[in-house]
């Protein structure tokens, strides 16, 4: 039986990937021995740092002002890290909530200095982002942070606020590389590699670099984003296979034509689920606001959660696995990210409408 992998994170990564790391992972480039046994200052890994970060960097249309940095401790370590490097005494750190990730973002902010929060949508249970002209800053605003896609809840940008001159700064762990879009207007993006571009340990941080260049210098070394790219990411050891392989996936982005041709794959994946949503008379509700629906995480609830434990129990019987809404709210989610297959949505979508028909 096929598998069909909605794994909220770590999730689905392409097959393709797999294969090629599989077929040199006993002997990388003829040496002899694993790019896991190598040191991370050998001319190999030297390469493979570099590639990533340029086929990254190629890939988001982004020129010699920014870099992008590989660092360890997930997107959670981010979120402390923002606010050390750049919180003040005197300044405020702004951020948008439109779901639980942001919310854990600015709850480390809060530990470390000054925070405000610019628009929340909580009070309609995190269904949609706020309009441009619902954002409320702060005086003297540190950045203002917003996460591009709320996993937990399924809630997307479709577009992203103007911050004027205020730094931009984006969690996006669960979208990014998903879809084109401008990211010369962010200061600093952030995300974890394991929902869309890797595996677990290794976290991605695209920085301008005059934005770095301004923030705290009294912070330990391993904690400050200017130490580790004047080190190129080799400050200390790095989790090298895991950068390996995000430049492998980047690879794999880049032959199926790029972030265009990305979005519109994941587009139709959606849309098979979401039509099925939208045709079920009801029987399928889904969490988000329309316009806010994320491409990435389709989030739903059936008419029970009685029904929804049978679903999530029927479709892994079906080689579906991964369904389960997150433990804080339930309900049904598939992740859908870049590395799935559309014909995993389509499966997904046929399970839905049968299921609908057989307990509605
Ligand atoms: C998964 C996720 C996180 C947390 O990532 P860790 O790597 O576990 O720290 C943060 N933000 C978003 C948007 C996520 O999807």
């Amino acid at each position: 039986m096929t598998t069909h992998n909605f794994n909220a994170g770590p999730a689905v990564l392409p097959r393709a990937v797999l294969e090629r790391a599989q077929a040199e992972l006993l002997d990388y480039h003829g040496r002899g021995m694993s790019i896991l046994e190598m040191s991370h200052r050998s001319k190999e890994y030297e390469a493979v740092n570099q590639s990533a970060e340029a086929r990254f960097k190629a890939l988001l249309g982004l020129g010699d002002d920014y870099r992008v940095l590989f660092m360890q401790g997930g997107a959670s370590a981010q979120f402390a890290l923002l606010a050390l490097n750049f919180l003040r005494p005197a300044t405020t750190a702004n951020y948008v909530l439109t779901g639980s990730w942001g919310e854990k973002a600015l709850e480390e902010a809060k530990r470390i200095g000054a925070t405000h929060v610019a628009a929340t949508a909580a009070e309609g249970n995190y269904r949609t982002v706020p309009a441009p002209g619902d954002l409320q800053l702060s005086e003297r605003p540190a950045y203002l942070h917003i996460t591009s896609n709320e996993t937990i809840q399924g809630v997307q940008w479709p577009t992203f606020p103007d911050s004027g001159a205020v730094p931009l700064v984006a969690d996006m762990s669960s979208d990014i590389l998903s879809r084109p879009f401008d990211a010369s207007r962010f200061a600093l993006i952030y995300a974890g590699a394991q929902k869309n571009i890797g595996p677990s340990g290794v976290t991605a941080v695209i920085v301008r670099e005059s934005f770095v260049a301004e923030a705290r210098k009294d912070m330990p070394a391993i904690f400050s984003y200017q130490t580790i790219l004047k080190n190129n990411s080799l400050y200390n050891t790095p989790p090298v296979y895991a950068v390996y392989l995000v430049d492998l996936v980047i690879a794999w982005i880049e032959g199926l034509g790029g972030l265009t041709a990305m979005a519109e794959r994941n587009a139709a994946k959606a849309a098979a689920i979401y039509d099925t949503i939208d045709g079920s008379n009801g029987f399928y509700r889904g969490h988000a606001e329309v316009a806010s629906r994320s491409p990435m995480n389709v989030t739903f609830r059936l008419p029970s959660p009685e029904l929804e434990k049978q679903f999530v129990a029927e479709a892994q019987a079906q080689g579906m696995v991964g369904l389960a809404g997150h433990r804080s709210v339930g309900g049904i989610r598939a992740s859908i990210y870049n590395a799935l297959e559309p014909a995993s949505c389509t499966v997904l979508a046929q399970f839905m409408r049968d299921f609908a028909q057989h307990n509605g």
